[in-house]
């Protein structure tokens, strides 16, 4: 019996046996952590978004932490980044020592709002975290003059945006340190997993390190040279590693990548072409500098009469799975001690009136059609 029997799920990994059959290989290869399945798997990513150097790790969240610590974050240093995202953009902040300072997002493409960011920069900020939501590239040049004016430094999260493109270059080459994570939610999946994209060596050399430990020479180094290497402990780390197993998905993943975002293309075209004949219903804005990976698809509903509540439970009771948009992280009960008081009216906004959407390899048209008449009929009622 099908997971998701009589409904239409939100997303769905496309894994096949192709993917079985190379993790397979690493089972029976006797070396199943870290190893050269892990360095395959940077080598390929680095080469496709362009950027020198790549550090596999265990969760996106992990890669951010690495990347604030890298960058030079201490305690007490204020971070902006946007409130309509995942905790996990906060967390790697708050564990990194750093605080976060929550900007507002753009009212048509839902990242993060430069001007808001420059209005928030004072003498205790020292960087500013853009995260690239639901597969849109945020504005990372105006960030990037903000950073330049006032001696930032950036790091993206572009979790859910591998393979979408800012400016005709794709995102994790732009030159901060990027992450990406591999999270069955986002383009490609490994289960768990991320990866810490830079041009810069020396802090990727550091990345490596504090991901294993501390330690200075990797497992697989020592264990090719047959014992006689002895590595030190040169910091304090973490054991953020990738296994080879997870890489070996990761690699097949890479190889269907432009057919993924293809299909997901093809898919979010379909539903624009129909939702924009829907009154009450606006679909994804893809400002001219970017591609749209589609990672996500997410709508806004301006209905005065069906509100967005209404209209997920709807569509759920009619077997379409659908999600409300991002709550804002300040409204989470963490924060409510945590920080001061925020109201940021277009976040608000966003996570009152949007609405996630199935989308992924696979999903047929006779299923968007479905979801598009249940749309119709359930604004209706
Ligand atoms: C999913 C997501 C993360 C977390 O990724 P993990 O791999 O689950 O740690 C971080 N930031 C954003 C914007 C995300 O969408």
């Amino acid at each position: 019996m099908s997971l998701f029997e009589n409904q239409i799920p939100l997303l769905k990994p496309w894994l096949d046996e192709k993917e079985a059959a190379e993790v397979r290989k690493v089972i029976f290869s006797g070396w199943v952590s870290q190893g050269p399945k892990v360095i395959e798997f940077e080598k390929e990513v680095s080469k496709y978004v362009g950027a020198k150097f790549a550090v596999a790790t265990n969760s996106c969240t992990s890669a951010l932490h690495l990347s604030l610590i890298i960058s030079g974050v201490e305690a007490g240093d204020e971070v902006i980044c946007p409130a309509f995202t995942c905790m996990a953009t906060a967390d790697a902040i708050i564990h990194s020592g750093g605080i976060p300072i929550f900007a507002d997002i753009e009212p048509n493409t839902f990242n993060i709002d430069p001007d808001h960011v420059a209005e928030l920069v004072n003498e205790r900020t020292k960087a500013i975290m853009a995260v690239h939501q639901i597969g849109l590239p945020a504005d990372i040049d105006a960030l990037q003059k903000i950073a330049r004016q006032q001696g930032l430094f950036i790091v993206e999260d572009a979790a859910c945006t591998l393979g979408a493109k800012y400016k005709d270059r794709y995102v994790g080459g732009l030159g901060n340190p990027t992450c990406f994570s591999f999270h069955p939610r986002k383009t490609i999946t490994t289960g768990e997993g991320g990866m810490l994209l830079t041009n810069d060596e020396e802090k990727a050399e550091r990345a490596r390190i504090l991901r294993s430990h501390g330690a200075s020479i990797s497992d697989l180094v020592r264990h090719k040279a047959l014992g006689c290497l002895q590595h030190e402990y040169v910091a304090a780390g973490f054991n953020y590693r990738m296994t080879d197993m997870q890489a070996a998905i990761g690699l097949v993943q890479l190889k269907k990548i432009e057919k993924i975002i293809q299909q997901r293309l093809e898919q979010a075209q379909y539903y624009n072409e129909q939702l924009t004949k829907i009154e009450d219903i606006k679909p994804p804005f893809v400002p001219k500098y970017a591609t749209h990976a589609y990672t996500s698809y997410l709508i806004t509903v301006e209905s005065s009469k069906v509100d967005r509540d209404t209209l997920l439970t709807r569509l759920t009771e009619k077997g379409v799975s659908c999600r409300r948009g991002i709550q804002p992280l300040y409204k989470e009960p963490y924060f409510h001690t945590a920080l001061g008081k925020y109201e940021l009216p277009r976040t608000e906004y966003a996570a009152h009136n949007t609405l996630f959407l199935p989308i992924f390899p696979g999903l047929q048209k006779s299923q968007q059609d479905y979801i598009i008449k249940s749309i119709k009929d359930s604004l209706k009622m």
